[in-house]
This record gives C-alpha cells, structure tokens and sequence, in this order.
C-alpha cells in the first residue's frame, strides 16, 4: 500500500506561522503558495533574500504527500534540512554523502508517508532507481530549486538540470515549480521550456535591492583602494571581499589583518576545519571581514553582512548581482564596491580564449563579459544598468557612485586615434602586435630598451601621447575594450583593432570617456566644485 504523508496544516498561514514564527507572507509569496496549492505549475524569479524556500515549503505541508526538492548545493542542503528538523519539520534528504544505512532509512521513512520534505541532487534523478522510488510513494509537490542551471548559456550549467523536464511525464498530476535568483529573459524562457512548463503560472518579483549601494573604481592599487574603502565603512561592519585565486585570498586577508582588520581567508584549497572554524566565526562574531573566492557565501545566511567588495571582476553580471546580493539581507545600508582594471579585461580575455568549451561557449561567455564591462564603464546609473539586464526598467536609483557623483567625462577621440593608428600602423608595416604597457611606453616617447631594439620610436606616433599619464593611457584602453572599440588578443592579450574601430579612425564615432575618480569617499555625496 502506498501511504502518503498527511496533511499537516489546515491553511498556508497556519503552516507559515507554526513552523517558521512569521506573521505573513511576503511580495510573491501568498501567491505562489496558492496557486501551487491548488494543484498548478509555477516559475518564481525571486533575487537571493527574497523568500523562495517558504514558497516551496508550505505547500509541501499543506498537501497530502512528500514535497520533493531537487537543490544541486549539497552544503546547503544539510543546511536547509537541519533547521527545518529544528522547527519539527520531518525533512530529510538523499545525497552521495550518505552510507547506504542512512540512505535505506530516508527511504523507508518516505514509502511510510513520514516525510513533509525529501531534497535530493539532480543527478540522482537521472537513474531509474531514485525515480522508482519516488514512485512507489506520494509526492505532494516538486520544487526545482536553482532552476538557471537548466541554461547552457547561464553562468552556472548543470547537465543533470537537462534530464529534469522528464519528470512531468513521470509525475503527472504532481504540480512543478522552478525558483531561481538569478534570470535573464533568455533564461527565464529556456527554464519554463526545458523544465517543461508551459501552462505554469510566472512569478516575477523585483530585482531591485535599494539599500545596496553600489560603487565601482578603477584599479590601481587594489589592496590600498580595499583597505581605504573598508576603513570608510562603519567601525564593526562585517563584510565579503571576493578574489579570483587562492593565492590572492591568502594574501589579501594577510594584509588586510595586518592593518588591524579582522580579516580571514576562505577557500577550497584550506583545510575542511579551518574553513569551518572561519566561516562560524564569520556568522557569529561582529564585524568579521571574509576575504574569499567566489564559493564562499552560497546558502551562507547572515542578514548584516555590511559590505561585499569584488577586487577581481566578476565574469558575469548575474554572478556579480548574485555575490552584492548577500550584502544587506537585512534591509539595512550596504555597499557593494568593486575596484577593476585593464588587467582584468586582459585576463578574462585570455581564460576564455584559451577555455575548452567550443565556439558557442566563448562567444556566449564573452558576451557576459562584455555585459559586465558595460556596468563597470557606463556613464548612467549603475542600478538602472544592472535591472535592465534582467529585463527589469528603471530610474535613476539616487544611491549608486554615478547617481551621488556624476562621473566628468572628456572627448576620448583625439587620444583614441592616436592609440588605434599606433597599433594599425604596427599591425600594417611590421605585422607586430603588443601589449598594453609597450603602446603606451611608444605614446608617451620613453625610451626602453625594447622601444629602440624595435625602432619604435622612429614611429610617427612615438611620443604623441605625453599629455595624458600612463594612467590616463590605460583608463583609455580599458573603456575602448568594454566598449568593443579594442580588442584583446592571443595568449598574451595583445591589442587589436576591431571592425567598429574604424568609424574612431575616421572620427565619426564621437568616444566620451569616463573620466577615472579613484578613492573616493565611501559614504559621502561629494561632488567636486
Ligand atoms: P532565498 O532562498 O530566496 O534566498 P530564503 O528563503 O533563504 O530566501 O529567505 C530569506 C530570508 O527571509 C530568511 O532569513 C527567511 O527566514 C526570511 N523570510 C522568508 N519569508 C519570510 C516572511 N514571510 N516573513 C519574514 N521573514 C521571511
Ligand atoms: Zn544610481
């Protein structure tokens, strides 16, 4: 006989206040418990803070049967599986971390009609065996937790993700519903096809987190700039900063501790204690700063986190969007800072050039390059920016580095053809490409030993550049690449001319540059006289 669990609440509200304590639902939530309640479908795009788990919960205690989870993040599966069994919830999950005893006891706990909650990870349902149990029991709902990795364009693809459709054949009659924080148009379409959605209802909450401010400056000395922006901030402010490498966390956190910030790294390479011994000194003690690479924070919930600061550039707007995002889950003031500079461009440039994941896979990723750069150079308000990629419209926000101090910018064209012509000429008459450092060495007339091995300051270009300092010269390059107007090449990211350089040659294309402030003043609306 098949048991399924039974109901445990009469009504949403009476299941939202007994378990979790809270009074109401909020934004989407009521909704898309009763429509999911009610036996339909549903696409909920709620950004990371928002509510989701309460949406798939709460249905799973009002209907007869196991609600079935499907979450890809194992460590936030334990999570999320503790603290409901502590609001006496019977949840439980299958995973690979199990021994085959704990895995037999879930399972008969689920055929007995015992679970409210059963996660599992996408790739146990792409074998008969998971799905023959699910079976033989009764499921309440299906949840489809981080529904983007079903997006092979995403940032974030799960292979797993594409077998999941499937199971509206296998479960018919079993209402579905995909939740994700993270979702363009585009993937917000590919979800509702691929996870087999078509008459779901959609649920789209706003993106906009207002009391995130946020604020991006152009790199020069990035562990000064951090330091600078981190003693700006409130005394106490607890906080993320997110590095590229280990080596970088290492010794990022090592500096910052050394100018007495209470600072500690975080990554994969450390030992699984020390990880732990961080990441719970960072939930429990006031104003720790994590210094760490991009893993650190998934399913992390610590509502004051104060300031999340990105010292390497994110490789897509939807990842930087979702590491700000752990900032100010509170609601309280936050800011997301970033510093970010011409090595970045180059170095991205580079890692996709030289990934292994085919054609289509580096255009797409270079298209959420360019996309990042376009928030990091736009002369407009950066939240406004940031929610048009995801579809949303907007004003200007008030509280973003652009809105409080309108960025001066100054007519690039002159210094732009000056930098194009050098490299067309090398291109042309010696079919030499470099660097960055060497263009802006011929342009501003030094003379290093490569200039004159090369014969590069017989150029007519050589030193037609000294009134702008080397700084200036590399803020030129960085915008005319985010911009498209420059492209980065080869293993070594020389520059290279791209077809839309042409209209700058022929000074058709006006170039506004973005003039570089860096250092600014955190928290202050300072505008210069
Ligand atoms: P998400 O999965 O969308 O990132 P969570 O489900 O983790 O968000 O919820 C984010 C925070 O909001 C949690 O701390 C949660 O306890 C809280 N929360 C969710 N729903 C409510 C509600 N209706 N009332 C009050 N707090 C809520
Ligand atoms: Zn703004």
């Amino acid at each position: 006989v098949r048991r399924a669990t039974p109901s445990r609440f009469p009504t949403a509200l009476a299941a939202l206040q007994t378990v979790y304590g809270y009074d109401a639902f909020r934004g989407d939530q009521a909704a898309v418990v009763d429509q999911v309640i009610a036996g339909g479908d549903a696409v909920v795009l709620m950004p990371t803070g928002g509510g989701k788990s309460v949406c798939y919960q709460v249905p799973a205690l009002v209907r007869e049967g196991t609600g079935l989870v499907v979450s890809p993040l194992i460590a936030l599966m334990h999570d999320q599986v503790d603290a409901l069994v502590a609001n006496g919830v019977r949840a439980a999950y299958l995973n690979s971390t199990q021994s085959s005893s704990e895995r037999s006891a879930v399972e008969r706990a689920y055929l007995g009609g015992e679970l409210d909650l059963l996660y599992v990870a996408p790739e146990r349902l792409g074998g008969e065996q998971t799905l023959r149990l699910l079976e033989q029991g009764s499921l309440s709902v299906i949840a489809i937790d981080e529904a983007h990795c079903v997006s092979q364009w995403g940032h974030d693809f799960r292979p797993d993700y594409l077998a999941l459709g499937g199971l509206a054949d296998r479960f018919p009659g079993v209402p579905r519903m995909a939740l994700t924080a993270t979702a363009t148009r585009e993937t917000h379409r590919e979800i509702t096809e691929r996870l087999r959605l078509p008459d779901a209802k959609h649920f789209v909450a706003s993106f906009d987190r207002p009391n995130i401010r946020y604020r991006i400056e152009p790199k020069v000395e990035p562990r000064k700039q951090l330091l600078q922006f981190i003693r700006s901030q409130p005394e106490g402010s607890a906080g993320i900063v997110y590095a590229l490498s280990r080596k970088s966390v290492e010794q990022t956190a090592a500096y910052l501790a050394q100018q007495g910030v209470d600072a500690i790294p975080y990554h994969a390479g450390l030992d699984v204690g020390v990880r732990a011994a961080h990441q719970s000194r960072f939930l429990r003690d006031d104003g720790v700063v994590v210094v760490a690479t991009i893993a650190f924070g998934m399913g992390i919930d610590k509502p004051d986190v104060r300031f999340v600061a990105h010292i390497d550039l994110p490789k897509s707007v939807e990842g930087y969007y979702q590491e700000t995002g752990r900032a100010g889950r509170d609601g309280e003031p936050s800011v997301a800072w970033m510093a970010y500079g011409l090595g970045d461009v180059v170095q991205q440039r580079r890692m996709i050039q030289q990934g292994d994941g085919g054609r289509a896979i580096q255009q797409r990723q270079g298209q959420h390059l360019d996309a990042m750069l376009a928030l990091c150079e736009t002369v407009a308000c950066r939240r406004q920016n940031l929610l048009a990629y995801f579809g949303q419209e907007s004003g200007p926000c008030g509280n973003c580095d652009t809105c409080l101090e309108p960025p001066e910018t100054w007519d690039g064209l002159i210094a732009s053809q000056k930098l194009l012509s050098t490299i067309v000429r090398l291109q042309r008459e010696r079919g030499q490409s470099f660097g960055a450092g060497h263009l802006i060495d011929i342009l501003r007339g030094a003379s290093t030993d490569r200039v004159r091995k090369l014969g590069h300051d017989r150029l007519s270009t050589y030193g037609l550049g000294q009134d702008l300092s080397e700084q200036d010269w590399r803020s030129v390059i960085r915008q005319l690449l985010a911009r498209g107007l420059l492209v980065s090449q080869g293993e070594y990211g020389t520059l290279g001319i791209s077809p839309a350089s042409a209209g700058v040659l022929r000074g058709e294309t006006p170039v506004p540059l973005r003039k570089d402030v860096i250092g600014r003043p955190a928290r202050s609306a300072q505008r210069k006289a």
